[in-house]
């Protein structure tokens, strides 16, 4: 059976990166009928935080990415990583320098330091072997790490599993993807607004790219319009924590944090006073609205527009009344969106 891992370091947040990693792994074992075990790759007691792992569960379960196995933290499993080290010494495959135990290879890479701690590289390859993983997909940044892990394996007797190593993800600009680019990681997109669906799709269609590929975020912006669109009008105003009535309203938002500033403006509008020009418009407005009782729906309140502006009023005059500004969501979505005394109360003060 197939048998993937996602291996996070957690030494910070999911960055993009990584989260194609994660999204690639999650494919491919959905396509074997695999299962996905996560690792989290914490020997570097310096760098590792608990937050940091805790943080890289979250994004994963905001975007949608379940693993069958896990978590696994190598902290947990020193004991085999330092019984693999001294059979490695036993059999004169490693040796002793310094306090380090060091693989005797090419590269003669760490595999203990001197603390008795075992490094990426020897946990990794235990890990992997000790639980069964059959695949490991990974970013090109490790693909000169493979020919070490393979031998590493080998001279454990161990069947090390297949490679696959992926492009990485780089800035617009071409640089390598970091905070300094502003929307790097998971939690940037999301705090920016992107809805998970966007980010997933985004992530599920570049796959696993042979060389690198920059972030195209007009990309995912569009991907943002298109999960909004796929969302109904109560997934969409609950996402964005509104009321269900509003969601027709919030319609034009690119992604949830121009939703949730739409909302804000139409929840709290500016307080407007208007001549006595507008008086007939909002006159004949509150007549009709008030005879209509409670919400009303889509075609109730496109019928209400109508007839405000049959009996000649003046549409502009209505929406700054109702909303405070001058442009703003069609406006029937705004009387739909707004319950009946609100939306007379707030004629009332504008006159
Ligand atoms: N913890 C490593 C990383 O995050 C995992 C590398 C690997 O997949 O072997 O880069």
């Amino acid at each position: 059976m197939v048998k993937v891992r996602f291996a996070p370091s957690p030494t910070g947040s999911l960055q993009l990166g990584n989260a194609l990693t994660a999204v690639a792994n999650r494919s491919f074992a959905d396509r074997h009928s695999g299962v996905m075990l996560l690792r989290i790759d914490d020997t570097d007691a310096a760098r590792s935080t608990r937050e940091s792992a805790d943080g890289i569960m979250r994004d994963l379960e905001w975007l949608g990415i379940p693993y069958e196995e896990g978590p696994v933290c190598q902290t947990g499993r020193i004991e085999a990583h330092r019984a693999a080290a001294g059979r490695l010494l036993e059999a004169g495959r490693a040796f002793e320098d310094g306090g380090t135990v060091r693989f005797d290879a090419e590269r003669r890479p760490t595999l203990l330091r001197s603390d008795g701690s075992p490094t990426y590289h020897l946990a990794s390859v235990v890990d992997d072997a000790e639980l069964g993983v059959t695949h490991v997909i990974r970013g090109k940044d490790h693909l000169a790490n493979t020919p070490l892990h393979v031998a590493l394996a080998e001279a454990l007797g161990l069947e090390p599993p297949e490679f696959l190593h992926h492009g990485l993800i780089l800035a617009e600009d071409g640089h390598k993807l970091s905070k300094r680019h502003g929307l790097s990681s998971v939690a940037d997109l999301r705090e920016s607004g992107v809805p998970a669906e966007a980010v997933r799709a985004y992530l599920v269609e570049l796959g696993l790219p042979r060389g690198d590929v920059h972030l195209d975020l007009a990309r995912l912006r569009r991907l943002s319009l298109d999960a909004i669109s796929a969302m109904s009008d109560a997934e969409f105003s609950a996402r964005v924590g509104a009321p269900a009535a509003l969601g027709p309203a919030l319609r034009g938002a690119h992604d949830l944090n121009e939703a949730r500033e739409l909302a804000r403006a139409l929840l709290e509008p500016e307080a407007v006073q208007l001549g006595a020009a507008a008086r007939p418009t909002l006159e004949s407005f509150r007549e009709l609205r008030e005879a209509a009782n409670g919400r009303l729906g889509e075609e109730a309140s496109r019928a209400l527009v109508k007839a405000v502006k049959a009996a000649g009023g003046d549409l502009r005059t209505l929406r700054l009344a109702l909303t405070g500004r001058e442009r703003g969501p069609e406006l029937w979505t705004v009387v739909a969106g707004l319950p009946r005394d609100d939306a007379l109360r707030r004629v009332d003060a504008a006159l």
